[in-house]
């Protein structure tokens, strides 16, 4: 749970002004932030409490992912690694652009390279387009976009064969 200090934020559910943030796995939607009537309707509704340890831990994790000291700022780019995958954000003032660069293998060869996925969407805010990379690398939508536009590769880095040879 993240306290937003005042009634900035916006439950992804009802849409109403929140204070607390709980932020929720859901079966359906993926990651999503929601005020805390809605994070008790939905975990009962859905049976999603056993989930709350890990909900805890993203939540967490998300909030140290925000303001981490990892983020590199150049001219108006945002750069961090994060797990395997590299973010680029480029705050043009009005809004902001987000990339996400991330490694595939081809599923024959197993040879290894990058791939640049650019998101379409503008974005506010920095903290918004952070909060997108965070979403969609932690709730699995990178890696289903990818296995379904690059289907002669795949994201997953492959554990046996040849693999050291490419390296
Ligand atoms: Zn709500």
């Amino acid at each position: 749970m993240e306290d937003l200090e005042d009634l900035v934020g916006e439950c992804d559910n009802c849409h109403q002004a929140i204070r607390y943030a709980h932020l929720i796995s859901h079966p359906d939607w993926g990651f999503i932030t929601v005020g805390s009537q809605c994070a008790e309707n939905l975990t009962s509704e859905y049976g999603l409490s056993e989930r709350e340890e890990e909900a805890k831990k993203l939540a967490q994790r998300y909030k140290r992912y925000l303001n981490s000291p990892k983020w590199k700022h150049r001219k108006n780019g945002y750069f961090m690694d994060f797990d395997d995958y590299y973010i680029k954000i480029w705050d043009n003032e009005d809004y902001c652009k987000l990339e996400i660069v991330l490694p595939l293998w081809n599923r024959q060869t197993l040879e290894h390279r990058y791939e640049k996925i650019c998101s379409k969407q503008k974005y506010a805010t920095l903290d918004d387009a952070k909060t997108q990379a965070f979403k969609v690398i932690t709730d699995g939508s990178l890696i289903k976009y990818c296995e379904r536009h690059y289907t002669n590769d795949t994201p997953h880095k492959p554990v046996s064969g040849g693999y050291d040879n490419y390296d």
